[in-house]
């Protein structure tokens, strides 16, 4: 019995360096976690699986998945981190973004508690709202329509949060986040404070070329004063043009593409007869080819072959370079 368990019994002693080298990670990864915990006002779980945290629906485990409560709290953990060497990276609603099927190794951080206020300011005509970066951009756009704040229509129905709107420069029919933008704060990786004038920033389609590491904690806007039943009627108007033509029903990422300059990356897929092309789960829109849904349990290497096919199918047909507008996030065979 004793010669049986000693020979069951993984021993303590390796000679196997990657034996020796996956004990010392792990032994780290507790003394980081343990650290971390003791942060009040941070949350930390280990091996999170990310698939429930994005619209899509897929992605692997993260080693340490991390919500964040307040700014001494947030500052506190980037402190940590950056002591430990440990990589980071944010995240919002997912809702733009690709994480692989092995996950994330690092943290992965979500900002929650006090960055899910706001508060409103109205002098005359001209209205600002302080919005914490975890705050739901579609709640935002319906809370300025109903006091009567013109200029956030555009954004109804973009499932984000306004951390990630800002971040991506996210728009739609004509606008787009730089044009309300007034002030944003921030940390940089080290924990420290940014704060940035919209002068000081520069924001351009879909980007907004901050340094890499930076969180946004909290962006301020500029509105317009005007008739609540005027924002209103106008936010229903982009509901009922986005109902017609995305697709509804199967998780997403909106737009997998960036649009190319004077066209639509839709328009160019569909052209290259890709619209409803499946592998896996993954599958091209019947309805909008800029749009992959899951139909369940779709991996990240079938959308990611997706892309690429229609990266190689339109860049033969048309000479055209299409560029992921979703960010990839974690660890890939090959991207
Ligand atoms: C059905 C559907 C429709 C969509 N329609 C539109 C549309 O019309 N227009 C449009 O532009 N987009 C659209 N999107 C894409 C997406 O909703 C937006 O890009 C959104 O702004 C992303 O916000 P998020 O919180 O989900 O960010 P995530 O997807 O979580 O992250 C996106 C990027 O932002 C970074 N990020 C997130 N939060 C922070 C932070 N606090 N500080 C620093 N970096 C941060 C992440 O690290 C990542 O690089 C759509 C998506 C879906 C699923």
């Amino acid at each position: 019995m004793d010669g049986e368990r000693s020979r069951n019994t993984p021993s303590l002693h390796h000679s196997n360096p990657s034996v020796m080298f996956a004990m010392s990670q792990e032994t780290r990864k507790a003394a980081l976690a343990s650290e971390l915990k003791q942060i009040a006002g941070v949350r930390v779980k280990m091996d999170e699986p990310l698939a429930r945290y994005t619209s899509m629906k897929i992605g692997g485990p993260a080693d340490y998945f991390i919500e964040t409560e307040n700014d001494t709290a947030l500052a506190r953990l980037l402190q940590v981190l950056h002591r430990h060497g440990e990589r980071f990276c944010l995240l919002g609603n997912g809702s733009n973004v690709l994480i692989g099927d092995r996950g994330v190794r690092g943290a992965v951080i979500r900002l929650a508690g006090e960055f899910k206020k706001a508060q409103w300011h109205e002098t005359g005509v001209t209205v600002q709202v302080n919005v914490g970066a975890a705050f739901q951009v579609t709640q935002l756009v319906r809370d300025a329509a109903r006091r009567g704040y013109a200029d956030l229509e555009f954004a109804e129905g973009i499932p984000g949060t306004v951390g990630g709107a800002l971040y991506m420069n996210a728009g739609a029919y004509g606008s787009e986040f730089e044009k309300v933008v007034d002030h944003v704060d921030a940390m940089n990786s080290r924990g420290d404070p940014l704060h940035l004038s919209r002068a000081q920033m520069t924001l351009s389609y879909r980007d907004s070329h901050l340094p890499a590491g930076t969180v946004v904690t909290h962006v301020r806007m500029k509105l317009r004063k005007e008739e609540s039943a005027q924002v209103s009627s106008k936010v229903r108007e982009i509901t009922r043009k986005r109902k017609g033509s995305q697709p509804s029903g199967f998780p997403n990422s909106g737009s997998m593409f960036r649009n190319p300059s004077g066209d639509f990356a839709g328009r160019l897929i569909e052209a290259a007869g890709l619209k409803g092309k499946r592998i896996g789960q993954a599958q091209i829109s019947e309805r909008h080819a800029n749009f992959f849904v899951n139909h369940g349990g779709a991996k990240a290497e079938d959308v990611r072959r997706l892309m690429a096919l229609a990266q190689s199918e339109v860049r033969d047909r048309f000479g055209v370079e299409l560029v992921p507008e979703v960010k990839f996030f974690g660890d890939w065979d090959t991207i």
